[in-house]
């Protein structure tokens, strides 16, 4: 049966989604839900034959766990238990980003299921600031697990079209909030108590970037940040986020040969000919991220979408231009780097000479 599509934007649409949305997530059903970083697939995460669901629209291995969406930030304690010795940074870093896209790993408590967190003693908490998605979470009252609504290994849709073209017939429901806010998953960090000051490591990057945390302790990038298998974050695999046609990420424009008869489209930050990649070819297509100006939150927003439609075009080879690996851009370099089958390391001081 083809997936149903649930508008919001008049208030009598929003109450029946939510109604509907809540009903079926109240009956153990899965539901894909707008949130403010991508769409999520949900499910009552205390519910383990609820949670399958999830696994088995999304074709996930179980080895790869979910990230469980509290309805308020005061309800943490309900899923997690907070060691005393960061519970002072874990309160500071709550009270300023929560509802937002942080995700903290956090020891479990016994109530929620294995299958959610992989098995490992820890769980993934964030509280989601979609006011569609906090509306359902709230009338629930009950924790949602809710990975990104693609199946695993593929692009994670920003759009309520975006999550039909990956899970139609496999979902009961989806409801469309609009386009997703920030167009990247969550930052997910580590704490570890230290001295003068708790350490944060963000083992997986996204919209909230190592400057934001600062003020909260020292800052550091996680093993999954350099493509390494054996992250931190499991899930998330050197080859994840890839589109269908082969991804080239080039270091240098002259990193790019064409071969004879077949056809590129190049995904550009800015589409801005001075940084002599958009000029390199007679390209089938050039996608901006940031057209134009090459604002790095700008490009987050638009980066799965862009990332889908040069999908859909059917050349031989998607070339990436690189970005400047700062703030948003750390995200996007790491996504492109997983997408690439070339996978290049990171080069200390060239990226930095690329405006973000
Ligand atoms: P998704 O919601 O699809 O973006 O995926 C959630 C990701 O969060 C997983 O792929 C893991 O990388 C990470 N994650 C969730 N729970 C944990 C955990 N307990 N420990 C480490 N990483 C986790
Ligand atoms: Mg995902």
């Amino acid at each position: 049966m083809p997936t149903p599509i649930l508008p919001t934007d008049e208030p009598p649409l929003l109450h029946h989604a939510v109604e509907e949305a809540v009903r079926l997530l109240r009956s153990g059903e899965v539901v894909a839900l707008p949130t403010e970083t991508v769409y999520g697939l949900a499910a009552n995460a205390l519910d383990a034959a609820a949670v399958a669901k999830i696994f088995e629209a999304k074709e996930r291995p179980t080895f790869d766990p979910l990230i469980v969406h509290l309805p308020h930030k005061n309800q943490l304690d309900t899923v997690a238990d907070v060691p005393a010795d960061i519970a002072q940074v874990v309160k500071q870093l709550t009270e300023r980003f929560w509802p937002g896209p942080l995700t903290i790993l956090l020891p479990k408590k016994p109530i929620v299921p294995d299958l959610v967190t992989a098995g490992l003693p820890t769980v993934a908490v964030r509280v989601s600031s979609n006011p569609v998605f906090r509306r359902i979470v709230a009338t629930l009252d009950k924790p949602l697990a809710a990975p990104s609504a693609n199946r695993f290994g593929s692009i994670s849709p920003t759009s309520a079209n975006a999550v039909l073209a990956e899970l139609d017939g496999r979902i009961p429901l989806i409801v469309d909030g609009g386009a997703s806010l920030h167009g990247l998953e969550s930052t997910i960090i580590r704490i570890e108590s230290g001295s003068p000051k708790p350490v944060i490591t963000i083992v997986r990057p996204g919209p909230l970037t190592p400057d934001d945390l600062k003020p909260y302790g020292k800052v550091q990038l996680g093993s999954r940040t350099v493509l390494d298998e054996a992250s931190d974050a499991p899930g998330q695999l050197a080859k994840h986020y890839a589109p269908r046609t082969p991804l080239r990420l080039l270091t240098r424009p002259a990193d790019f040969q064409p071969e004879e008869g077949k056809t590129y489209a190049l995904l550009s930050l800015s589409g801005e000919e001075r940084d002599g990649y958009v000029g390199l070819h007679d390209w089938e297509e050039v996608m901006m991220l940031s057209p134009g100006s090459g604002k790095l939150p700008e490009a987050a927003v638009r980066f799965f979408h862009c990332l889908r439609r040069l999908d859909e075009l059917g050349v031989d080879e998607i070339i990436a231009e690189p970005m400047f690996e700062h703030g948003m851009g750390i995200a996007m370099m790491d996504k492109l780097r997983r997408a690439s089958i070339n996978k290049p390391k990171p080069v200390q001081g060239h990226y930095q000479q690329r405006r973000g």
